[in-house]
C-alpha cells in the first residue's frame, strides 16, 4: 500500500487535478515544478498561488501537502528550438507534431522527479500526461510512462510507481474529476488560478479561465469545458 507521492505540478489544469487526486489518496504529498525558460513565467507564479489556495481552502488536504521543489531546467531551452521557449509562431511540423514539442521533456521530468522522490522517500510519481485528448506528444504515451517506470526503478534500485490519473480520460472528464475530488470549490480554483495558455495571457477571462482563447492549449481547455457542461446539462 503506497502512502507517499510526488506530483509533477506545473500550475496547469491537468497537474492541479492530479495534485488533488494525490492529496485525496495519499498521506504525504510533495510537488515538483520545472523552470525551463518558458516564454512566460506565468505558470511558475500561478503554481505557488494554487498551492497556497489548496492549503487555505481544503483543510482535509492541507496537512498532507508538504514541500514544493522547483528545479532549474534552463538546459532544455538550449537543446530545443520550440515555440514554448522561443519567440516563434505555433505550427505543425512535418512529423505531425506541433512545434511546441520539446523532445524528451517528459523523460527528463520523470527522471528528475524520481531523483527527488528517491531522496525524499516518496513512492509514487504522479503525472498528468494523457494519451486520449492531447497533441500526440510521444512522451505522454502510456507505453513511454511504463518504460520510464521500469527505467527509473531499475536505475535507482528503488521500486517506483508512476501514476497517470488522466491517461485515458478526455478534458471534459478531467473537469468532472476535479468536481468529484473537491466539488465546486476545486473547480473554481482551477478555473481562476491554474494556467494553460501557451501565450501566458492572464488578461482575458473566459468561463473556463484565463487565456488568449486562440492557442491550441486554450482551445483544448475551452472545448473540454464546453463538452463537460453539455454532458451535465
Ligand atoms: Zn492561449
Amino acid at each position: 500500500m503506497h502512502t507517499t507521492a510526488l506530483v509533477l505540478f506545473s500550475g496547469g489544469q491537468d497537474s492541479a487535478t492530479c495534485l488533488a487526486h494525490a492529496l485525496e489518496k495519499y498521506q504525504r504529498v510533495e510537488t515538483v515544478g520545472f523552470d525551463y525558460g518558458q516564454r512566460h513565467s506565468v505558470e511558475l507564479q500561478v503554481r505557488l498561488k494554487v498551492l497556497a489556495k489548496l492549503r487555505a481552502q481544503f483543510p482535509q488536504w492541507a496537512g498532507k501537502l508538504g514541500q514544493d521543489h522547483l528545479l532549474d531546467l534552463a538546459v532544455l531551452g538550449q537543446v530545443s528550438e520550440t515555440s514554448l521557449t522561443r519567440e516563434m509562431a505555433f505550427s505543425m511540423e512535418h512529423s505531425g507534431l506541433p512545434n511546441t514539442f520539446v523532445p524528451g521533456r517528459n523523460l527528463m521530468f520523470v527522471t528528475l522527479a524520481a531523483a527527488i522522490a528517491y531522496r525524499r522517500g516518496l513512492e509514487v510519481i504522479v503525472t498528468g500526461v494523457c494519451e486520449t485528448d492531447f497533441s500526440g506528444y510521444p512522451d505522454c504515451r502510456d507505453d513511454t510512462m511504463k518504460a520510464m517506470q521500469l527505467a527509473v526503478s531499475l536505475g535507482m534500485d528503488r521500486r517506483f510507481l508512476i501514476e497517470t490519473p488522466l491517461m485515458w480520460i478526455d478534458k471534459a472528464a478531467t473537469w468532472q474529476l476535479a468536481q468529484d475530488l473537491g466539488g465546486e470549490r476545486l473547480v473554481n480554483l482551477i478555473v481562476e488560478d491554474t494556467h494553460t495558455c501557451y501565450l501566458g495571457d492572464r488578461e482575458h477571462r473566459h468561463e473556463w479561465g484565463y487565456g488568449c482563447g486562440q492557442c491550441p492549449a486554450c482551445e483544448l481547455r475551452r472545448r473540454g469545458w464546453e463538452r463537460w457542461h453539455e454532458a451535465s446539462a
